[in-house]
């Protein structure tokens, strides 16, 4: 009796066993999977070495018993070759959802394992030399290659569901599965077909399901790629959880090994809490998820569980510049519908505490502003490619010569419903997104034509403002793109004057500064927009090279209604006058702030009391007539 190469498959099957037991499971379905393939791939090689012992000692036990074994080891081989389909395809959601593809499946398994039980089953015993034969093995080679077959045809047919790897992984199984069975189809006493299985279930075990993939190596807990496929499939299962988001400050100001000891213990400290699972988001965030079937369990849970956490993190992790972490608090995620809504919910949260808060719940009314956002976003980037995307200039008037000499391009959104969408509802998402560096170069380009094209500069308007974001200050490409633009229309960049603003966020001025030299080299002029609002103040215009300084909305309506903002306001205009810069009024509605306006010293009045933003047509029958008299 020649049992040695099932042994060895056995072997690998038990080893593989222990190590799935021994790691924590994260419960994705596919892990489910992949454990029930183990078990049905150990039961099929125990039956193989019970098929050959019972027909080795045939003469010990009775004929019923010895077929018995040898029909339900056939029919585990086609079960086998089952799994391998059911695996494969529980990466493919419509497949996974489908109640009567699941159906089918069992169904055409258990007619495979019925036409087994039916069909006559032989067996060759001579010597060391045990195998069976007969209709029944011929069934059983039929059933499990249709089921390889399948297996394979679903990682061609659906490859986008699935990643290169995985499905090289589970190709390499397959193929490893048919080569075994034609060699034991034309050797039938060469019985590999066991080991062969094993081999394959090792090699998914080592590429795919190993469950160290499933962990940081750092932190020990579950990592960040696997907390993507956990809740996309608790999206997918429509499951309900709490979760606890601890968001650690981005920059810890201490050595790397130090750094690397503290998310260690904090990890330790966290994944202490009994059946909740903990995850490692991005840099140095934690994510706990309390996922128990009802799901008022885990929103108590988890509020119990955060005031102990809030504690712990408020002791400090020993180091002498503090850890600064805060907590997002979402007791239940139905807040948000999908897993793209979930991480956005996140990463627009994280940064959003005021000093003094440590943690924040999101709940329905969070969850709705993500939607809105989203389809903000969305219909930002459909308004791009759609070119609805729209410029409206708003005249400046000069004081000295009481014409119109510039104007403010201003961006607007067209929405599909022919409606125009105003900045203050776009621009912030777009500056969230990183849209606006689209929209901004957009409305440079439709601005830059239509100086040209309408012939502006000889209507009386000597340049026109265009408003720069944040983030395109900070991008070293502006200048080199802004140049390009204007080059390809043939505008003189006298033309443009460039708005920028006082930014907390400004991280790269020396960028900002290289940009503003570039293109002031070539001729482009600058103005400081939204002064006087809470960001600005006098220092910014000693260091930045503005010509103008555009005093906000808010600033003109002080001045008229607060006697203390008059003293501060007609300093202020001193003090910049005095650094030979020119003012802009912005926001000026009525007939006494013109005349108050002027009173002051200031160069240019921007406001409605003139003429609100205007399209490029009324602008131009504007400036026609408004500057011709
Ligand atoms: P801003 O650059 O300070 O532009 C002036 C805003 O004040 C304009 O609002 C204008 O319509 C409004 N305004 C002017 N005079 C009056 C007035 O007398 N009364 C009132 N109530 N409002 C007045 P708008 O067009 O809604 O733009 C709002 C903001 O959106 C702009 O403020 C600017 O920060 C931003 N924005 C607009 N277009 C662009 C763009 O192309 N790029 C960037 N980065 N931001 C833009
Ligand atoms: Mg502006
Ligand atoms: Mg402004």
């Amino acid at each position: 009796m020649k049992i040695d190469v099932q042994l060895c498959g056995l072997a690998i099957n038990l080893v593989l066993l222990y190590f799935i037991i021994k790691h924590e499971s994260v419960g994705l379905f596919s892990e489910k999977v992949f454990k029930l393939c183990i078990a049905v791939y150990t039961s099929c090689v125990v039956l193989d070495i019970l098929s050959i012992v019972v027909i080795a000692y045939d003469t010990k036990y009775p004929d019923m018993v010895v077929m018995a074994v040898c029909k339900l080891y056939l029919c585990l081989i086609v079960t086998t070759g089952f799994c391998g389909f059911f695996y494969t395809y529980s990466d493919i959601l419509h497949l996974r959802e489908n109640d009567m593809m699941k159906k089918g499946l069992l169904g055409f398994l258990a007619f495979g394992c019925f036409c087994i039980i039916a069909l006559p089953v032989k067996y060759h015993h001579e010597g060391s030399t045990i195998y069976t034969y007969g209709a029944g093995v011929i069934a059983t080679y039929i059933f499990a290659a249709i089921f390889i077959v399948c297996t394979i045809i679903c990682t061609y047919k659906y490859a986008k569901h699935m990643s290169l790897h995985r499905r090289r992984a589970i190709r390499a199984w397959m193929y490893i599965e048919i080569v075994a069975a034609v060699i034991q189809f034309f050797n039938p006493e060469q019985l590999i077909v066991g080991f062969a299985s094993s081999l394959g279930l090792f090699i998914l075990y080592s590429e795919l399901e190993n469950p160290e993939v499933y962990h940081d190596r750092l932190a020990g807990c579950f990592s960040r790629d696997t907390f993507s496929m956990y809740i996309k499939q608790v999206y997918a299962d429509i499951r309900k959880f709490s979760s606890i988001i601890v968001c650690n400050s981005d920059e810890w100001k201490m050595e790397e090994e130090q750094a690397r000891r503290i998310l260690v213990s904090m990890a330790e400290f966290l994944g202490s809490f009994g059946e909740a699972k903990l995850f490692r988001l991005d840099a140095n965030d934690f994510v706990l998820i309390y996922d128990k079937k009802e799901q008022e369990m885990n929103e108590i849970e988890s509020a119990v569980n955060l005031d102990i956490i809030r504690q712990r993190f408020s002791k400090g992790w020993g180091t002498d510049e503090p850890v600064i972490t805060k907590f997002l608090y979402i007791p239940n995620n139905s807040t948000v519908s999908s897993q793209e809504e979930y991480i956005a919910l996140y990463q627009r949260y994280r940064d959003s505490f005021e000093a003094d808060e440590i943690s924040k719940t999101l709940d329905e009314t969070a969850g709705e502003r993500i939607r809105e956002f989203n389809q903000m976003k969305q219909e930002i980037k459909n308004a791009l490619k759609e070119e609805r995307i729209e410029v409206f200039y708003q005249p400046i008037y000069s004081i000295e010569t009481e014409k119109f000499v510039s104007a403010e391009a201003l961006a607007r959104m067209r929405g599909k419903d022919g409606k125009l969408v105003m900045p203050g509802k776009f621009i912030p998402v777009a500056e969230e997104t990183g849209l606006i560096s689209a929209i901004g170069e957009r409305v440079f380009e439709m601005t830059c034509k239509c100086i040209k094209e309408r012939n502006l500069v000889e209507m009386g308007v000597h340049y026109v403002e265009v408003n720069l974001s944040v983030a395109q200050c900070e991008n070293p490409e502006l200048s080199a793109i802004y140049d390009e633009i204007m080059k390809k229309i043939d505008l003189k960049p006298e033309y443009i004057n460039l708005e920028i603003t006082e930014s907390s966020t400004l991280s790269q001025r020396s960028i900002l500064l290289d940009n503003m030299n570039k293109l002031m080299n070539i001729g482009c002029s600058f103005s400081l927009d939204d002064f006087g609002t809470g960001e600005s103040n006098l220092n910014y215009i000693v260091d930045m090279p503005v010509k103008i300084v555009k005093f906000d909305r808010s600033m003109i309506q002080d001045y008229f209604s607060n006697d203390r903002a008059k003293v501060v306001m007609k300093a202020t205009v001193g003090m910049i006058k005095e650094l030979g810069l020119k003012i802009v009024a912005e926001g000026v509605e009525t007939e006494e702030q013109v005349e108050g306006i002027k009173a002051l010293g200031i160069d240019y009045i921007q406001g409605f009391y003139f003429s609100k933003p205007l399209s490029t047509n009324d602008f131009v029958k504007f400036i026609e007539t408004k500057n011709a008299s």
